[in-house]
């Protein structure tokens, strides 16, 4: 009998839950990709870069699996087909996975359970992609928290090495199933083409981190580490990239613990997906026009932070987080337009989109969320890009024509639209 260890959002050999626990299990371990069509054929744009960055990590994957007289099996279809041929080729008995806190990825990993226990194999999963899960950081009571700074003492008062040691795969590679190399398909053949946006890098940058604190918030220095892709899809370990921040930075290290925070409450609420995590928000009459989203995404409002930013998004797949905050409480509050419109629009464009944070992130700005920016404070664009792009490094960058007649006039006026915002979230609030 074999042991199937499927790699999701965990793409590395070192440092994995999942793989330790297959490779200790004793058992030859056979390492599966699936490219999911129920996903990619989601996908609007079949220049997505993501499916290149995915293919070329499974690539590097398969190359150090050869290195260890294995490889890996990477299958093109539904994760129920997949475990159907896996059964029927190979002698499985158990299958070894990281668990996934979204609401989709749950009910598949329902369906594949279902499936594989009416076969005998078992499936286990266990936590990889965050330092704490579930029910690990909750109220004294056992509920879950909804408030961050209440989440964040419990979750560094929990802390302690046990939850940042690496598991040590490499004691166990040598259980990895003896395999030639096996075929990957083409990304032209999995229906995707390539695209020329580059990767950030996937190391941990000391020196930046030392110094996180005074430069995260100013857009025109790279001065945030980039690990969001790698993060997103397990090329780097969470247990590496908090110790490092436990050991030099206690701002960055919060940062990481937003990240647990929003998977924890998209756990537990599933619902905050598709609707706001206040409930009462979904009456804000919003004037959703087409034509004014379309200028917010090109990148053409007449307000320089925010067209920088999104202008940065559409050629690079990045946007800084300061701009992130300002372009989405803009598309929201100034335009009025359902934070779901913007959501989406992110979601399509991020290398490190991740529907936890992008959700909880978008639902902070729309005010309609846990913890949220009261809905009554308004960014304001225009003074934002003073205080942190204050010689407009940043926006000259990405608009070069700002400041000339080629750069359009403000497409609302900020007064205006802060007091038609206030008006209308009153409104929601008044109708329950
Ligand atoms: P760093 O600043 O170096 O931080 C390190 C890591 O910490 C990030 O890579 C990320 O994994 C995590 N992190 C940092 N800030 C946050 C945060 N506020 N919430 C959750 N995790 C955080 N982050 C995503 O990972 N995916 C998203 O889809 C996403 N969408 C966002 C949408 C909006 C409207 C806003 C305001 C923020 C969003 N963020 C998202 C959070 C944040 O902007 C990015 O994580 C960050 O800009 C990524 O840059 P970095 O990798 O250089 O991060």
């Amino acid at each position: 009998p074999i042991s199937v260890f499927w790699f999701r959002r965990d793409l590395r050999l070192q440092d994995n839950a999942g793989l330790y626990h297959a490779l200790q299990a004793g058992a030859p371990v056979l390492p599966v990709f699936l490219f999911d069509t129920d996903i990619l054929s989601r996908l609007p744009s079949r220049e997505d870069p993501r499916v290149s960055f995915l293919h070329q990590t499974v690539q590097a994957l398969r190359r150090e699996l050869e290195q260890l007289g294995s490889s890996l099996l990477v299958l093109h279809g539904t994760p129920l087909d997949m475990m159907r041929q896996l059964a029927a080729r190979y002698p499985v008995r158990e299958v070894f996975a990281n668990h996934d806190y979204e609401p989709a990825a749950r009910s598949r990993d329902q369906q594949v359970q279902e499936f594989l226990h009416g076969r005998g194999i078992a499936f286990h999963t266990y936590k990889d992609q965050v330092i704490f899960e579930k029910h690990e950081v909750v109220k004294d009571n056992g509920t879950p928290y909804q408030v961050f700074g209440a989440y964040k003492k419990k979750w560094l008062q929990k802390l302690n090495p046990f939850y940042l040691k690496p598991y040590p795969t490499p004691r166990y590679f040598q259980h990895f199933l003896p395999s030639p190399p096996l075929p990957v398909p083409s990304l032209q053949e999995l229906g995707f083409v390539p695209n020329g946006i580059v990767f950030p890098a996937k190391g941990v940058p000391t020196q930046l981190i030392r110094t996180y604190d005074q430069t995260r918030d100013l857009p025109a220095l790279a001065g945030t580490t980039r690990l969001g892709l790698h993060l997103r899809f397990g090329t780097v370990s969470i247990r590496e990239v908090a110790r490092q921040a436990h050991q030099l930075n206690a701002v960055w290290l919060s940062e990481l613990i937003w990240r647990d925070f929003f998977m924890m409450i998209l756990f537990h609420f599933p619902h905050v997906a598709t609707r706001p995590f206040h409930l009462a928000y979904e009456h804000v009459p919003w004037q959703n026009q087409q034509e004014q989203f379309a200028r917010w995404c090109a990148g053409t409002t007449g307000y320089p932070l925010v067209d920088a930013g999104m202008r940065e998004l559409n050629a690079t797949g990045f946007m800084h987080n300061r701009v992130r905050m300002v372009a989405a409480s803009f598309l929201v509050k100034h335009l009025l337009i359902d934070y779901r419109w913007g959501e989406a629009y992110f979601a399509e464009k991020l290398l490190d989109f991740d529907l936890a944070a992008n959700n909880g992130n978008w639902q902070w700005c729309a005010g309609t969320g846990c913890d949220a920016a009261p809905y009554f404070r308004v960014f304001n664009p225009a003074a934002q890009a003073v205080k942190f792009d204050k010689q407009q490094q940043y926006i000259k960058r990405w608009v070069p024509e700002v400041g000339t007649p080629a750069y359009p006039a403000p497409m609302v006026e900020h007064a205006f639209a802060r007091d038609r915002a206030l008006q209308a979230y009153k409104s929601a609030l008044a109708a329950v």
